[in-house]
């Protein structure tokens, strides 16, 4: 709730298991039909969509020190790290909907902590 329990670590905690569990299955039915090995996508350039969000949010998120050690433990790609730059183009723009966005009623819960305050 405190606004003030920033800790170094802004990676939130699905964006890190998502990493970890979706991988690329090879199978033995071909090289290039790679398939993710958990939620069974297609694997592309970016790996399954999961866990191209995950790598999206993990690159914003961590510090160059926390990249590096995802680098070399092999849970990040070089790829992973180019999706930070290719976001602010909107080349690609998907029309999908959000359903997050209408249901924004937690600003509701923030409210109350300056006014009992004064
Ligand atoms: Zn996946």
């Amino acid at each position: 709730m405190a606004l003030s329990t920033l800790s170094r670590d802004l990676i939130p905690g699905w964006a890190k298991i998502d990493l970890q569990l979706h991988q690329p299955f090879r199978g033995w039915f071909g090289f290039r039909r790679l398939r993710c090995d958990w939620c069974g996508e297609r694997w592309g350039r970016h790996s399954c969509p999961m866990r191209e969000s995950a790598a999206r949010q993990f690159v914003y998120t961590a510090s160059s020190a926390q990249q590096e050690a995802a680098l070399v433990s092999g849970d990040i790609t070089e790829a992973d790290l180019q999706l930070r730059r290719s976001q602010p183009t909107g080349h690609r723009r998907k029309p999908s909907p959000h359903p997050r966005h209408s249901r924004r009623s937690a600003s509701f819960t923030a409210l109350p902590l300056e006014w009992s305050h004064v």
